[in-house]
């Protein structure tokens, strides 16, 4: 959690007068134009402690990036693409058990699982081209290009009856959309540390193209053996193999969704510098790609 103010931190303002609406931590009364040191005329509570509340201690580290609320709102647009592009496979799970159970429950639910895979690909594919600012940088060129073309891809599956085929394929685009959006949660991930533990920000994306990589590696290679040798066994495996990263992946999607959340709170509800709650000229203005 946040250490409260340091004296170190107050020694850099020169007059400790708060120059910046700050509400109070305890009765949200307004505290602009009072002294840092005092205590809330409302309520009595220490404005320090509303000041620890609200102020980042280590804006510093972080240079000024450009459109940084349209990046956070591309990150949870694709969390939703491939959490909810992921249901080609949960469609396949639905249609299967239907057959073999006979339930309507699940028969039911084929058609949904497919309309929530064909909505939620196009809505990231929409991100990529519409959201994500379009910017003259490496990262961000790849990440359109990843990032829309991976949706278009997934949607095309998305849009055909579910089979083997098209969850196996689907594992192509899902890893192409991780790569895109990899450089971009690297950069916002630590800016949503204000509001929750530092190790929470950093969610590594590696196990998750490893478990979807797998996924797709597997089942493409369970269909190959099926259809040129007898080895039903290894295929099975495989398959199994295939199912269980899958699932994975599926759970390390709906986690970066809820990832996604914080570094949208934290993007449109940025902590207070030093320099603005004490109307200090911020020390490094120019705006630039964080490298
Ligand atoms: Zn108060």
């Amino acid at each position: 959690m946040r250490s409260a103010l340091q004296p170190m931190t107050l020694s850099r303002v020169p007059d400790a007068l708060i120059r910046h609406p700050l509400p109070c931590v305890r009765c949200k009364y307004d505290l602009l134009g009072l002294e840092a040191r005092g205590t809330c005329p409302e309520c009595g509570a220490s404005i320090l402690n509303s000041l620890a509340a609200r102020l980042d201690l280590d804006s510093d580290s972080f240079l000024p990036m450009h459109g940084v609320r349209r990046v956070a709102t591309t990150i949870f647009t694709a969390a939703i693409g491939l959490a909810g592009g992921s249901c080609v496979f949960l469609a396949l799970l639905a249609q299967v058990a239907s057959h073999a159970f006979e339930s309507d429950g699940f028969t039911h639910a084929v058609p949904v699982l497919r309309g929530i895979a064909v909505g939620c690909t196009l809505l990231g594919f929409l991100a990529f081209i519409a959201v994500l600012p379009w910017i003259r940088h490496r990262e961000f060129i790849r990440a359109h290009i990843l990032g829309a073309g991976g949706f278009a891809m997934w949607y095309a599956a998305a849009i055909q009856p579910p089979s083997v085929i098209i969850a196996t394929y689907a594992a192509l685009p899902a890893a192409m959309v991780l790569l895109a959006v990899t450089p971009l949660l690297r950069d916002l991930g630590p800016r949503s540390r204000a509001y929750r533990s530092a190790r929470a920000t950093a969610q590594r994306i590696d196990g998750l193209l490893l478990s979807t990589g797998l996924a797709g590696g597997a089942s493409a290679t369970a269909e190959l053996l099926a259809s040129t040798t007898n080895s039903d066994d290894i295929a099975t495996v495989l398959r199994l193999t295939a199912g269980a990263s899958a699932t994975l992946s599926l759970i390390g999607f709906c986690y970066l969704l809820l990832n996604s959340i914080w570094i949208l709170r934290a993007a449109f509800r940025p902590l207070l510098t030093i320099e603005q709650a004490f109307g200090v000229e911020a020390s490094a203005t120019n705006p630039t790609i964080r490298k």
